[in-house]
């Protein structure tokens, strides 16, 4: 790290502003070299000082390249807590390369993917769940993702992390004191006091392992898998949810053969869903395939909308032919219209609602006609419920991605160890060996401990100038 990095940290492509980053201890005197506050030179020589925007223009032997502001911004206040340039230019590829290859002639390397925020951890200015906060609200897609990694960004992760990592420590000190000095300190008769701090540690595991499985799917994308016998409607509900003509509506059955996908959003939350081939018997190839298709997203879904249509029936078998009876799922009778005019009065002559199995009886249903766009909004309603219940959005609260629940898990596991290892009287050494590799997977969420093949896996997912 003592050299200094240069990259464009805008993305390509015209717009108004475009800002070429660099950091590191020559970052100053290298954009100093090229800046001047008037358009024929000479170069700025005074005193750049920190945290003020100078505008000026940027000279390439003496030409001007552009009108640009220059903002310096001295180490440990910066974001990478070193010394960092950020020049402001009219955002052009042109320029902002030739700006780029200026600053790197005058000694600044091209920098790696997400090597500021790398710089940002090694100086310890952030922890590994703020740099991972920093990619998720580069990446975020709704509102929901990005106010889960704004609160990991302010450091609510790592803060929790930390606590149970230093009450490990505690009980780990306590286990080594006896090891060392095995007659002055005599083993805890009562080892209660270290079973209920490793007890503490467990439930918080426990629960942040509950939270990234209950809601981790805030942040990626709820499924949502539309199913149901062929022609009920499911290209229509698709289309009406997302308020496009995506999938193909037909009078002919069997029309959406494989399954159509698209990402949307409900009240700020990421939804994918699914609209899946109509399941029926069929000696079709190519329809058998969709269904199989079908069968997979179905099983994949967090909530299942099963649809049906007026005038049918539905067997036992039939139905648990199509979904597996453990899924969370929402019965949507389709074409209400047919059975009840606007007022919901039964039409004369019309057909009756559908006959659902008895299994059915504690699934929730709702009427709606996709055709004419009755009962959406309550639908859309209904599937908030299900899927969030009443799950806090205040941004407070943090949710573990794959990587920390990864290491909480393997931490549970061996804090499990470590408190049998207690209360069944076993050697201090192998109780210090379970406590440390807890406190060494607690470590790796926030950094501490995280080896550089991980730090290597997180930051090369970031983009160059991040
Ligand atoms: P899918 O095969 O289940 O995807 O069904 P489609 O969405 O392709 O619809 C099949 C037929 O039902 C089309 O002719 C639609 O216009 C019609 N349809 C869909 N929704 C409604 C509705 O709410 N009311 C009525 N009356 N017809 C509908």
């Amino acid at each position: 790290m003592n050299d200094t990095i240069a990259a464009i940290a805008t993305p390509f492509g015209s717009g108004g502003i475009g800002v070429i980053r660099m950091s590191g201890p020559d970052a100053v005197a290298i954009a100093a070299q090229f800046f001047s506050r008037t358009r024929t030179g000479p170069p700025f020589t005074g005193n750049l000082k920190t945290h003020q925007v100078y505008h000026g223009y940027f000279l390439d032997s003496g030409e001007v390249i552009d009108e640009v502001l220059l903002i310096p911004m001295r180490g440990p206040k910066s974001y990478t807590a070193e010394d960092v340039v950020e020049i402001q230019a009219h955002s052009g590829t042109v320029v902002l390369k030739q700006i780029l290859e200026c600053l790197l002639s005058g000694g600044a390397r091209l920098a790696d993917p997400g090597e500021f925020t790398r710089r940002a951890f090694l100086n310890q200015r952030i922890d590994l769940t703020q740099a991972e906060a920093v990619a998720d609200i580069i990446n975020a897609r709704s509102t929901a993702a990005l106010k889960f990694a704004a609160a990991q960004n302010t450091g609510a992760l790592k803060h929790q992390i930390q606590e149970m990592r230093n009450q490990l420590i505690q009980v780990l000190s306590q286990v080594e004191v006896s090891i060392d000095f095995p007659d002055d300190v005599p083993r805890e008769n009562d080892p209660s006091q270290s079973t209920a701090d490793i007890d503490s540690v467990m439930d918080r595991c426990r629960e942040f392992i509950r939270q990234h499985e209950e809601a981790c799917f805030l942040k990626e994308g709820i499924c949502l898998a539309i199913c149901g016998k062929p022609n009920v409607g499911k290209s229509s509900l698709m289309n009406r949810l997302l308020s496009k003509e995506k999938s193909i509506v037909t009078a002919l059955p069997g029309t959406t053969r494989d399954p159509i996908q698209e990402a949307m959003t409900m009240n700020g939350i990421p939804f994918v869903v699914t609209d899946t081939a109509g399941i029926h018997d069929t000696d079709d190839l190519v329809e058998i395939i969709g269904i199989e298709r079908a069968k997979d997203h179905i099983r994949g879904a967090d909530l299942v909308l099963f649809m049906v249509e007026p005038g049918t029936a539905l067997s036992e078998m039939e139905f648990k032919k199509m979904v597996p009876l453990d899924k969370r799922m929402l019965v949507v009778v389709n074409k209400i219209d047919l059975t009840r005019d606007t007022n919901g009065q039964a039409k004369p002559g019309g057909p009756g609602l559908p006959e659902l199995p008895e299994i059915c009886d504690q699934i929730p249903k709702i009427h709606i006609s996709a055709l004419h766009n009755q009962g959406i909004q309550p639908l859309k309603d209904k599937i908030m419920q299900l899927c969030i219940g009443d799950l806090t959005m205040d941004g407070s609260a943090v949710i573990p991605n794959l990587r920390h629940k990864t290491a909480l898990t393997k931490a549970l596991s061996f804090l499990e160890s470590a408190k049998q290892g207690l209360l069944t009287g076993q050697p201090e050494e192998t109780l210090a060996i379970d406590l440390k590799n807890s406190i060494d997977l607690l470590g790796s969420i926030t950094g501490e401990t995280a080896s550089i093949d991980i730090l290597d896996t997180i930051f090369n997912n970031f983009c160059i100038g991040k």
